[in-house]
């Protein structure tokens, strides 16, 4: 009796656990500087990352997406995620930020990195696709909507747009990383995209993060003939993943669920449900078992009780197949 209690208390504990917590074998550290799929503009999709070297984190920072800046550096600076307490966090967006990775041209992705760039420090480059850089440049550093601080105007930030179509990564200045982009349909023909983040030493211990994406089976092209086309990015994505996961160099996947179960598939806007998540996590899982992947659920739309209903919903129907997590901002990640 004594032993079954026993074990419910540790069960309960790990249930509990909502982030995974520093451990000798750690890569990677991420400081979610906003969590949730929209309205709320203090709280959009934005995470730093970094590596980790004998359970310390490095001081060089990217951006993955940044939607929300100065308040989630500010909320993460209160909850003494990083050890150089005494920058604010302009400071540290100035000093610490090395450079900006932004998925597609969404405002709830770029709002953050927009409004904070007259006061960032120059010589920072902004990575992404050639369609998002456009969008960067032609609907926000046009000298209308903003000041154009991009490297055609006020020379602040480098372009550097990176090629899905090449198979290699390349180095990210001033930090020990290295990256790679893929393609993803976001109501297509819109994309959006994924960075594959890896670190430059013989590890090669690896993040995906994800942006808005639809699943594979909605995402379709109706072209002049009226004959549809799946483009089916996902799939190209998990069969480039299936050999980290089997080398154990995936240490996480970033990726949305942006509805619960409930939103019909003529709804989803490009988006991501726990049903469909799990269908397009299942044809990574043919590669190998994901229990050393940490699965980070992003971008939840803030409407009532949504996040309680797909965490739930998620755990019911994954049999424990899956390790998610689900980041809330300030409350860092270790994997
Ligand atoms: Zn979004
Ligand atoms: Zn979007």
């Amino acid at each position: 009796m004594l032993i079954l209690s026993a074990v419910t208390v540790v069960l309960l504990v790990i249930n509990v656990k909502s982030t995974p917590e520093k451990s000798k074998s750690s890569s990677f550290y991420i400081v979610p500087l906003g969590t949730s799929g929209g309205l709320d503009e203090s709280n959009l999709s934005s995470y730093l990352l970094t590596t980790v070297n004998e359970s310390t984190p490095n001081s060089a920072y990217i951006s993955l997406d940044s939607g929300t800046l100065r308040h989630g550096l500010e909320m993460a600076i209160k909850q003494n995620c990083f050890s150089s307490q005494s920058l604010t966090a302009e400071q540290f967006l100035q000093e610490k930020v090395k450079a900006y990775f932004i998925s597609h041209g969404h405002l709830d992705h770029i709002n953050g990195f927009i409004l904070n760039s007259p006061n960032d420090k120059s010589g920072k480059t902004i990575f992404a696709l050639n369609e998002t850089i456009q969008i960067i440049q032609d609907d926000f550093f046009n000298n209308q909507a903003w000041a154009d601080f991009g490297p055609h105007g006020l020379k602040l930030y480098n372009y550097q747009i990176l090629d899905p179509l090449s198979t290699n990564s390349i180095p990210i200045p001033n930090t020990d990383l290295n990256v790679r982009i893929f393609r993803l349909c976001h109501t297509c023909p819109f994309l959006s995209s994924a960075f594959l983040i890896s670190r430059r030493d013989e590890s090669s211990a690896s993040i995906l993060y994800l942006g808005d994406t639809g699943p594979d089976d909605i995402e379709k092209i109706v072209q002049i003939d009226n004959s549809t086309y799946y483009p089916r990015y996902l799939e190209q994505l998990w069969q480039t993943m299936g050999p980290l996961v089997v080398a154990n160099q995936l240490k996480a996947i970033f990726i949305e669920v942006s509805y619960s179960n409930e939103r019909p598939d003529h709804l989803l806007f490009g988006h991501l449900t726990p049903k469909w998540l799990l269908k397009e996590l299942d044809v990574l899982r043919s590669y190998h078992s994901m229990e050393n992947v940490t699965i980070a659920v992003t971008h939840i739309k803030p409407e009532e009780g949504s996040r309680e209903k797909i965490m739930k919903q998620l755990k019911e129907e994954s049999n424990s197949n899956y390790n998610f997590v689900f980041p809330r901002q300030g409350e860092p990640i270790w994997v």
